[in-house]
């Protein structure tokens, strides 16, 4: 339900905002037609609150005619001199490839929502991944990410066609605009998940829970969309079926730009972003608490350079000072999911496990057998890193 207060001084702000033309000025007065889908874009401008959207409560909702599952495809900057200025940032493809697997299981379409300035001919890629369609919302306004106007669009578009489960990469942007689309849309959300299954046509999201010592199992039986972020590298990514193009849906919605609150003035690019990304790395080298000093992390550093590896950090290292934070991978730091993971002096928390456990091999060194990251790792070395290290790099030198 949504009321217009008398409150109302007419000043009109409210109309060009709404996506769904639901608005008209009578009388100098704000008037709300059958067109209104509650997507709430009039109440945030409203300069005197006299607008007012009563929610229902989640259990009497109507949850049938929900279907299908949604993933946010998120673009990401390409570099200077590149064709397109945009590309699809990685994790859209991992998403892309669970939500497959689920749509299979519920017997449902996989869709892709696609918010751009300018299509560059995605519906490709998505695609092969997976995605039966690409909803494709294309205005001047969406040429960066901004919170009010994407999640203005993502909550017209869930209205329009309700689909069961939304998905979106645990990323500096879904983590900002999927927590404002849950809220809008009067649904949950589920952060960090690390698995999504099917039980029972429900989504079923994992995460670990009380500091990573358990993994809780949430289920939203009251609610849809069905809504879940997850780390880029937590999903395998499936093989591209190549030739398999999207049906691409074109989605009128109407964006105003009054609702960006937020302007972009500049970006600065800070000196850590020049090298290269430890979550797009395919060989880490890491160290934990058993370096013991700057020096002891230096050898791995040179190991490191040989290999053409990233260097990455247990938290128990970065605690200590021996590598920055942006270096560590786990529940707190980064997920990676490289072809060669080499952890020396890490103990094998399960806050670090998690953040690792997906690479394709994992080598450790350390000096106590009874380490249990042993028990992730598919070759093992009992002994002294500080010895290890240095004939690994002699071997590699000779080479
Ligand atoms: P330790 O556990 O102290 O292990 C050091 C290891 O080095 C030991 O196994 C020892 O046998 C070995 N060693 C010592 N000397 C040598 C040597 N000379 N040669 C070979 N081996 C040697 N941790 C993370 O890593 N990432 C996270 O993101 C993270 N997030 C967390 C979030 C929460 C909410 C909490 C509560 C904890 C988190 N932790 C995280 C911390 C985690 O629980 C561990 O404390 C941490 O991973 C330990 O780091 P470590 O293995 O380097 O140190
Ligand atoms: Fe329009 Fe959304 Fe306001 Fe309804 S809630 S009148 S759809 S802007
Ligand atoms: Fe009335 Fe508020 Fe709309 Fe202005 S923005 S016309 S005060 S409802």
């Amino acid at each position: 339900m949504i009321n217009v207060s008398k409150k109302c001084i007419g000043c009109n702000k409210c109309v060009p905002v709404c996506p769904f033309a639901a608005i008209q000025l009578i009388d100098r007065k704000a008037v709300i037609n059958e067109a209104c889908t509650l997507c709430g874009a009039c109440v945030q401008v409203c300069p005197v609150q006299a607008i007012e959207i009563a929610r229902e409560e989640a259990s009497t909702r109507d949850l049938t005619g929900h279907k299908g599952v949604w993933v946010f495809v998120e673009l990401m900057q390409t570099q200077a001199g590149d064709k397109h200025p945009h590309k699809i940032r990685p994790v859209t493809f991992e998403l892309l490839s669970i939500g497959r697997r689920l749509a299979d299981e519920l017997g449902e379409e996989l869709s892709a929502i696609l918010l751009t300035d300018k299509n560059a001919g995605f519906e490709k890629e998505l695609g092969s991944y997976g995605a039966d369609k690409v909803y494709l919302v294309e205005n001047p306004e969406l040429y960066e990410y901004n919170t009010d106007i994407f999640s203005t669009a993502i909550i017209a578009l869930a209205h329009r066609h309700k689909p069961a489960i939304m998905l979106y990469g645990a990323t500096i942007m879904g983590r900002d605009l999927a927590p404002r689309v849950a809220s809008s849309l009067y649904t949950g959300l589920t952060a960090d998940c690390t698995a999504l299954a099917i039980k029972d046509g429900l989504l079923l999201q994992s995460r670990p829970a009380f500091g990573g010592n358990i993994m809780a199992d949430i289920l939203s039986p009251n609610s849809r969309p069905q809504m879940a972020t997850v780390r880029p590298n937590v999903m395998k990514l499936a093989e591209p079926i190549y030739g398999k193009v999207a049906l691409t849906v074109r989605e009128d919605i109407k964006i105003d730009k009054s609702l960006r609150r937020v302007k972009v003035l500049e970006r600065e690019l800070s000196r850590e972003t020049g090298g290269a990304k430890i979550e797009e790395a395919r060989i880490i080298v890491s160290g934990g608490r058993g370096m013991k000093t700057k020096a002891g992390f230096k050898q791995l550093e040179e190991l490191c350079r040989l290999l053409g590896g990233v260097v990455g950090a247990s938290r128990g290292a970065v605690d200590m000072g021996l590598k920055e934070k942006s270096h560590q991978v786990g529940q707190s730091g980064t997920t990676v999911s490289p072809k060669l993971y080499l952890a020396f002096g890490i103990s094998g928390a399960v806050q670090h496990i998690v953040g690792m456990k997906s690479s394709d091999v994992i080598v450790a060194v350390n000096k106590d057998p009874n380490a249990p990251i042993f028990n992730v790792a598919k070759y093992g070395v009992v002994g002294d890193a500080h010895e290890i290290a240095p004939k690994l790099i002699e071997a590699l030198k000779k080479k």
